[in-house]
């Protein structure tokens, strides 16, 4: 078996397993009482906040504990409807996670205007751009800082100065750049940052959301006065816990793993684009996440790709986690300017920690049969598409 769907969900590390475990056995306290079973709870819970803290140089009390990365982005973006005296206009880019679109959706439902930035070839999201759809009614702007599908990492520092230049809130879905590249909310300059656990080897179900000190984050979630009235609901200590001790391995040694990683991901752009006459990389060649790989294949359909590689036991994907199924082209390849073809025919392969040199190697094997039959039984390549090759 191959994995290559990294960017979709990654497996727990044993380590971080190890420290979750007690939290669902002997210490199953709620964290919210004051006998010793709470307290220990308790301590968990700050200890694990302490990390994802120190993970991006923010404070501990800076750090929001949420259900998901999706649940983060959400009570980010719903802080417009808080921010609503300066106007009710938010810009986020065409590319973004489905998490912040569907969001930025609901506000327009509630009245706002939402602008979508639009991104170059490369999946860039332009700081000029942004500075030209500015109102002096903007209230928020949320841009990824890097990208799900084709792992385009955005200017966000840049980004956020434009927007902070007018007064309004700015907003980054980190949830794929944490424990792939370094992430200071310092050095970004942003006002939330959402995070989210199975993506750097920790539990599913558990993300976060920072918010800059001095920045009124409204909540989302309500009920209750967890995490400082700012999300309700009996804190998931055990996935904090494993929160905490998956993004500290996955920012300790950051440099390293990316390193490695990022030699495999060349080493799979170079293989496939050179065997494969036509196949594109979809993305930029370097502003990319180290282990995302996103190549289009002229005359056949992704899915197809999907279903034989999965009978070699190799997992990827034809974009997000989310749309592949659906037979609807990428929202970010279509952004991008690709055509339906070049949409239709994406394949991303996310790498991680326990891919070696040798999958990249029988990868590129498994392809070639693969793609000569798909392309056989494409009528495109036999209408004249051979001619073309
Ligand atoms: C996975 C992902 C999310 C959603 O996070 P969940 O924890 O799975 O809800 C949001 N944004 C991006 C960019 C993602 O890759």
């Amino acid at each position: 078996m191959i994995y290559l769907d990294h960017a979709a969900t990654t497996a727990l590390k044993p380590e971080v397993l190890d420290e979750m475990l007690p939290y669902f056995t002997e210490r199953y306290g709620n964290a919210s009482t004051i006998y010793s079973l709470g307290r220990e709870a308790r301590k968990g819970l700050d200890a694990a906040r302490a990390r994802v803290a120190a993970a991006i140089n923010a404070s501990p009390d800076e750090i929001i504990f949420t259900g998901s990365g999706t649940e983060a982005d959400n009570q980010a973006l719903n802080c417009a409807l808080a921010l609503e005296k300066k106007g009710k206009h938010i810009i986020t880019s065409a590319i973004e996670h489905h998490a912040v679109l569907h969001a930025a959706e609901g506000l327009k439902k509630r009245g706002f205007k939402v602008t979508l930035l639009p991104v170059d070839e490369y999946g860039l999201v332009s700081p000029d751009a942004l500075e030209k759809a500015m109102t002096d009614e903007t209230a928020l702007v949320s841009i990824m800082m890097a990208n799900n599908e084709v792992g385009t990492i955005e200017p966000i520092a840049e980004l956020a100065k434009v927007a902070k230049a007018r007064g309004a809130a700015f907003h980054t879905d980190a949830v794929q750049a944490v424990g792939s590249i370094p992430v200071d909310v310092k050095a970004l300059g942003v006002d939330m940052l959402s995070l989210s656990a199975h993506k750097f080897y920790g539990p599913k179900g558990v993300g976060a959301l920072y918010v800059r000190k001095g920045f009124r984050v409204a909540p989302f979630v309500l009920g209750g006065a967890q995490e400082k009235n700012k999300r309700a609901g009996t804190e998931n200590i055990a996935g904090i816990v494993g929160l905490g001790k998956a993004i500290e391995l996955a920012t300790g040694d950051l440099e390293a793993r990316s390193q490695r990683i990022l030699a495999m991901r060349d080493a799979l752009i170079e293989g496939v684009i050179t065997k494969f006459t036509g196949s594109t990389l979809n993305g930029h060649r370097t502003k990319r996440l180290p282990g995302n790989v996103n190549i289009s294949f002229p005359y056949v359909e992704s899915e197809s790709l999907l279903i034989h590689l999965d009978f070699e036991g190799i997992m990827a994907s034809s974009g997000s986690a989310c749309t592949s199924g659906s037979l609807e082209p990428s929202h970010v390849l279509m952004a991008m300017g690709a055509t339906h073809e070049q949409a239709q025919g994406s394949l991303r392969m996310t790498l991680g920690d326990e891919n070696v040199d040798g999958d990249i190697v029988k990868t590129i094997e498994a392809l070639g049969p693969i793609y000569e039959k798909l392309k056989a039984m494409s009528p495109l390549y036999q209408k004249g598409g051979k001619t073309l090759v």
